[in-house]
């Protein structure tokens, strides 16, 4: 099997797993208890969250344990939305975001928020001047990914940061998709608050950071307990805390070189794709990108054709377009870059991982353009 979706999920580390085992054995207790049991569990999840600190270069007490990437955005757009009320309604995002952001900013629009969907240009890049403009004296809160889990391209969070703080603007990023596979550490990339999650880095599902700046206004979305410095309440996934500053640890150590090793391979599989392949496209290539991922539109095809065939070679892939039953609709961020719908709709997301190898490539290749090849035949005759 080759297994080309690591933007949906990633492998468990093994030294992941090692770390967690006892706490899903024998040091089960609760890190609320007063007694050693409760030690111990609360000594792990403080290790971890120092530890994790250390990877993204950031403080411990700004470390917020979330149970998923969708939580830890939730936290961020609502808790600020939230805590900043008195001062604002306006909510700045892009067009581009993942449904985390993208549905949590519709659910705010109807509690009587006002949210601005930034366009991006033809390689998927949100203008600053753009940004600029539409600050207004109410806005209180600018979320933009980091970089994006369809094409992979990358925002220049760094200068955006510099533009809210000038402006005094709250700044979260989504680096669900960027944390680990770059080697700018979230701690330093500017913004106030970040998300990322365990299982896109080789950790645990279920399990996710929010990095807060100390002072950032925020106010709790799940109340309850004082856990989390009265941010997030809810007795804590000791043995995913664990693993996922395990994974952490080895993510960051190794995202430059796995990066170029990635980022050849990537470049490999396009340059075949693009010289044996006829009508192809590859989205947001012009642009910087993640170093895993490649987003390709075939022309006169479905991608989820295209999926469905490979996963019969035993190649594992996602559409680009999240086109599916329940969501028949293509791609926003492939249309909001200015493809047309059977461009969006003809596209496949190719993600690699710490497991491809070349022949991997290759081998997709060739099976790539038999499936190619095979479905444009019968779409002719079928459109005869
Ligand atoms: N944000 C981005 C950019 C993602 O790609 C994902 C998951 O695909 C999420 C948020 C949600 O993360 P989780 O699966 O941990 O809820």
């Amino acid at each position: 099997m080759i297994y080309l979706d690591h933007n949906a999920t990633t492998p468990l580390h093994p030294r992941a797993l090692a770390a967690m085992l006892p706490y899903l054995r024998e040091r089960w207790g609760n890190p609320s208890s007063p007694h050693r049991f409760g030690n111990e569990a609360k000594a792990a999840v403080e290790n971890a969250r120092e530890s994790i600190a250390g990877s993204i270069h950031c403080k411990p007490n700004e470390i917020v344990f979330c149970s998923s990437g969708t939580e830890a955005d939730n936290l961020a757009l609502r808790g600020v939305a939230r805590a900043l009320r008195s001062r604002g309604n306006h909510i700045v995002t892009t067009a581009i975001e993942h449904h985390a952001v993208l549905n949590t900013s519709k659910t705010l629009e109807s509690e009587g928020y006002r949210v601005t969907y930034l366009p991006v240009n033809r390689d998927g890049i949100v203008q600053l001047d753009a940004l600029e403009a539409s600050l207004e004296s109410d806005t209180i809160l600018v979320t933009i990914m980091h970089a994006n889990n369809e094409t992979g391209v990358v925002q220049p969070i760094e200068e955006i940061a510099a533009l809210t703080s000038r402006q005094g603007v709250v700044l979260h990023t989504d680096a669900v998709q960027s944390a680990g596979k770059l080697p700018q550490r979230p701690g330093e990339l500017g913004a106030d608050l970040v998300s990322f999650s365990g299982h896109k880095l080789y950790g645990p599902k279920g399990i996710a950071v929010l990095y807060v700046r100390e002072d950032t206004p925020i106010s709790p979305v799940i109340t309850g307990g004082e856990h989390e410095h009265g941010l997030r309440a809810g007795t804590e996934n000791v043995a995913a805390i664990v693993g996922l500053a395990e994974a952490a640890t080895i993510a960051f150590e190794m995202s430059e070189t796995e990066g170029q090793r990635l980022r050849a391979l990537r470049d490999r599989l396009e340059r075949q794709v693009v010289s044996s392949i006829e009508r192809v496209k590859i989205n947001g290539a012009r642009a910087e990108r993640v170093p895993n991922t490649s987003n390709v539109s075939f022309y006169g095809i479905d991608g989820e054709s295209i999926v469905l065939a490979l996963d019969v070679c035993g190649i594992c892939v996602s559409t680009g377009s999240a086109c599916s039953t329940e969501n028949p609709e293509p791609s926003h961020v492939l249309i909001a870059m200015g493809l047309d719908a059977q461009e969006a709709q003809g596209s496949i997301r190719m993600s690699l991982g710490r497991e491809t190898r070349e022949q991997d490539i290759d081998f997709t290749v060739s099976a790539l353009v038999d499936t190619v090849e095979r479905l444009r035949r019968i779409s002719s005759v079928r459109n005869e």
